[in-house]
């Protein structure tokens, strides 16, 4: 048996198509979304992620500031400046693009953006409203999987669902939102990490398989229960010296020898990824559409 395949291509074209109308709405009602996205120094794929978030933005009528600071931009010239979009109001969301030099510390750079402007969602009152379950922004690569799972009618109440990763940006909010009562959630989730001590078995219990390692053929055809959902989050280069760029990319999953036993699988390239960079804009969206609400009930 081969897998459905889970498109994440296709899957992000019908949820931009929906976006662009609500972006157009918004800006006919005055309140065009816009998104800042800072880039500090030059690390090739933190580029080409900035460049597809641009791209995005200008697909979906958002307006777009970017700005792109040298390795060496001081960290208090950063603050500054996050400080200022913070009081723009053309302005509904600001991302800064991850990771940045060593000498800039991460944390003390999210918790400088509002947490109404933080459409990454990692600023500690989003990450613990969501937590709580509370009105919030969900960070994009967890809301982009569990858009996946809900739009091919993948059923997660009851389920044993196993993520593989603990980060903040995927492992954790992953795990935390697949257990939520919820509708996309209600799974029962064990998370994994470097101390598990038999990843094989745990995967070997999972209806549905998150991987979030960063480490290719991590998970292989025969750690998986026949007719599990395998969602593969990865994005490893490894040499290929057919391509042009002498690299290929591939996720942490064998997908070849994995398709055959899953019943659902996503794709690396063309699955998790174009939903990552289109829950941000789902959310620059929602952010200024809170500013819409929150300025008419200034005036009424
Ligand atoms: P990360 O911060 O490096 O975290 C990796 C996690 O995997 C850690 O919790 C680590 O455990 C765990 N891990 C590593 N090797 C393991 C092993 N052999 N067995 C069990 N657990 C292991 O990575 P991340 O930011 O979550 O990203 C994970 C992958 O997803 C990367 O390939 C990244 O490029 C990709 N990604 C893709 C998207 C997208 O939009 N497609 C978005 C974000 C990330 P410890 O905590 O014990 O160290």
């Amino acid at each position: 048996m081969s897998a459905v395949l889970i498109d994440g291509k296709e899957t992000a074209r019908v949820i931009r198509a929906e976006l662009k109308e609500k972006a157009a709405a918004l800006t006919a009602a005055g309140m065009r979304p816009g998104l800042t996205v800072i880039l500090v120094g030059d690390d090739p794929a933190s580029c080409s992620y900035v460049t597809g978030k641009k791209a995005a933005c200008e697909e979906l009528g958002i307006f777009s500031d970017s700005l792109h600071f040298p390795a060496d931009f001081p960290e208090a010239e950063l603050l500054k400046i996050i400080g200022e979009k913070n009081r723009d109001s053309r302005i509904h969301g600001i991302l800064v693009q991850l990771p940045l030099p060593p000498h800039i510390d991460e944390n003390k750079i999210i918790e400088a953006i509002s947490p109404e402007k933080d459409v990454d969602g990692f600023h500690p009152v989003n990450v613990g409203r969501m937590v709580l379950e509370q009105e919030c922004f969900l960070p994009c690569t967890p809301h982009g999987i569990l858009q996946l799972l809900m739009r091919s009618n993948i059923d997660t109440k009851g389920k044993k669902a196993v993520v593989l990763g603990r980060s903040n940006i995927v492992g954790k909010p992953i795990a935390n939102l697949l257990f939520q009562k919820q509708a996309y959630g209600n799974a029962t989730v064990t998370v994994c990490h470097t101390a598990t001590p038999d990843l094989a078995a745990e995967i070997k219990e999972a209806d549905i398989l998150i991987a979030a390692v960063g480490r290719p053929a991590t998970v292989t055809s025969d750690m998986i229960k026949p007719g599990a959902v395998v969602i593969d989050v990865g994005v490893n280069r490894i040499p290929d010296a057919s391509k042009k760029s002498g690299f290929r990319l591939v996720g942490d999953v064998d997908f070849e020898a994995v398709k055959e036993k899953a019943s659902y699988i996503t794709p690396v390239p063309g699955g998790v990824g174009p939903m990552t960079i289109t829950m941000l804009m789902a959310n620059t969206i929602l952010a200024a559409g809170r500013a819409l609400k929150n300025k008419e009930k200034k005036t009424c």
